[in-house]
Order: structure tokens, then C-alpha cells, then sequence
């Protein structure tokens, strides 16, 4: 199953990513972690998009495309993938419409999380990461069980993103509909396209997908 996630920052797209890949057994690809990981790492490519990513403006399309080339051929996306922050703007979507048709794969559902902008600064404010096993939590939405240990892995330490701040959300919100949203017409077009409500909480935004998938079969 081949799936893409949409919606703006803070919508909900890497906790329901993460919940579908333990339903599905298929991949997740968020090429926001992706690019952070080249930006830990020190690579050129992590050296440029670092400020870029800082200020709340998109990475060029010319890298993002030959980075999620590259990571759709791994072996764990053999039995589909779900896309989480890509694409991001018409040439990606246009980029990846070839991709597919060269590799005879098809798109199965694209999901749109719909959400106010208004919550989406609280949303994006109050988000935390395990730094050792990657769980994602919210401070009011998705506290850990116990104050400061990880529910999955009790791991003790947590990061927050540099860009997760409410000025950069700001920046963000308006890269999303200035260059994102234009692209939801052209999945539109393409039939199978979805929109869940992704106001609410996160076990009913999990069931609407889960309801969505299920009368595709
Ligand atoms: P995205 O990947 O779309 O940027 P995330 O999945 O990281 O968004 O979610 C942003 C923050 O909001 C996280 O801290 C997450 O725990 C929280 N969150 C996700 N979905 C919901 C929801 N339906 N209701 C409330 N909080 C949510
Ligand atoms: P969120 O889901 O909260 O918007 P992501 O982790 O998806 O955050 O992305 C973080 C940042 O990484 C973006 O603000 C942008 O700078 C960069 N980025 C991630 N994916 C893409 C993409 N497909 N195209 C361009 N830039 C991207
Ligand atoms: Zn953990």
C-alpha cells in the first residue's frame, strides 16, 4: 500500500504515519526526518538546508526529489510507503507522478489532515521527541505516562526542534499555503483523495484513516 500524508505543520501526519507503519507494516518516509539527520550529520546537504529549515522556508525541490528517489528504492518500502511531508510543492508532486510510473507503482490513497490553522501553533509549540527511540509526545495533548520517561522505550531524554518555536510556525504555516496547498487539486484530479478531520483527537483521526483504507480494499 502506497499512501501520502498531507496537512500543515503540526497536523497530526508523523503520529498517524508512525501508528500506520505498525498497522501496515510499511514504511514511513518523512523527509523532515530525513533532512535533520543530514543536518546532524554535517553532510553538504545537511549544511544546506540547515538555515533554510531554520527560517521556515522549504528545502530547494532539486534535493528533496533526489533524496526521496533514492529512499523509495530501499528495501523496507518493498511493500509500500507512507509519504509524510512530501510532497510539498507542484514540482515534487510532479516529480513524483514520474517516479511511480517509472517503478509501476501507484498511489493507493492520499489523506488530507484538515486542521485550523489556530491550533496548529500549539500543536507545533508543545511537541517533544524521544531522543533514543523516536517517539513523538505533545506536552498537553500526548504527555508520557510518567513525567519524563519514554511510555515505549524509558528513555529519559527528549529533544525539541529548533524550528518548533512560534515565529518559525508562523513562517511555516504560510510556506504551507502558498506552496503546499496548490498541490491538493492535482491529487484531487487524480481521484483517491481523502480529507479527515484532524481535529480530533488522535485515536478517532487513527479510526477515520483506519475507515478510509478500509473501504479501499
Ligand atoms: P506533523 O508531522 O503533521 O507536523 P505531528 O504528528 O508531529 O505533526 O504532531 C504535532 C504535535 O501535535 C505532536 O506533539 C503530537 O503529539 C500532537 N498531535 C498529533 N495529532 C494530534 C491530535 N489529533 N490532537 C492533538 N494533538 C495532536
Ligand atoms: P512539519 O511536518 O512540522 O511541517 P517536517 O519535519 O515535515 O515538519 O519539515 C521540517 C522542515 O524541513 C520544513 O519546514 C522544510 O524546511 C523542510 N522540509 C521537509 N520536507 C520538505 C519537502 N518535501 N520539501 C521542502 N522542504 C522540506
Ligand atoms: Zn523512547
Amino acid at each position: 500500500m502506497n499512501l501520502i500524508l498531507l496537512g500543515p505543520p503540526g497536523a497530526g501526519k508523523g503520529t498517524q504515519a508512525k501508528r500506520l507503519t505498525e498497522l501496515y507494516g510499511i514504511a514511513q518516509i518523512s523527509t523532515g526526518d530525513m533532512l535533520r539527520a543530514e543536518v546532524a550529520a554535517g553532510s553538504p546537504i545537511g549544511r544546506e538546508a540547515k538555515a533554510v529549515m531554520e527560517s521556515g522556508a522549504l528545502v530547494s525541490d532539486d534535493i528533496i526529489i533526489r533524496m526521496l528517489g533514492a529512499r523509495i528504492d530501499q528495501p523496507d518500502c518493498a511493500r509500500g510507503f507512507i509519504l509524510d511531508g512530501f510532497p510539498r510543492t507542484v514540482p515534487q508532486a510532479e516529480a513524483l507522478d514520474g517516479l511511480l510510473a517509472a517503478k509501476r507503482l501507484r498511489l493507493d490513497a492520499v489523506i488530507e489532515l484538515k486542521v485550523d490553522d489556530a491550533a496548529l501553533v500549539e500543536r507545533v509549540a508543545g511537541r517533544f521527541t524521544c531522543a533514543t527511540c523516536g517517539a513523538g509526545y505533545h506536552d498537553r495533548f500526548q504527555p508520557t505516562r510518567v513525567p519524563g520517561v519514554c511510555d515505549k522505550c524509558g528513555g529519559r531524554e527528549f529533544t525539541r526542534r529548533a524550528d518548533d518555536n512560534r515565529e518559525t510556525v508562523t513562517a511555516r504555516l504560510d510556506a504551507y499555503h502558498r506552496q503546499t496547498a496548490p498541490i491538493l487539486p492535482h491529487y484531487e484530479a487524480q481521484g483517491r483523495f481523502f480529507s479527515v478531520d484532524g481535529m480530533a483527537d488522535i485515536d478517532e483521526v487513527t479510526r477515520q484513516i483506519g475507515a478510509v483504507l478500509g473501504r479501499l480494499a
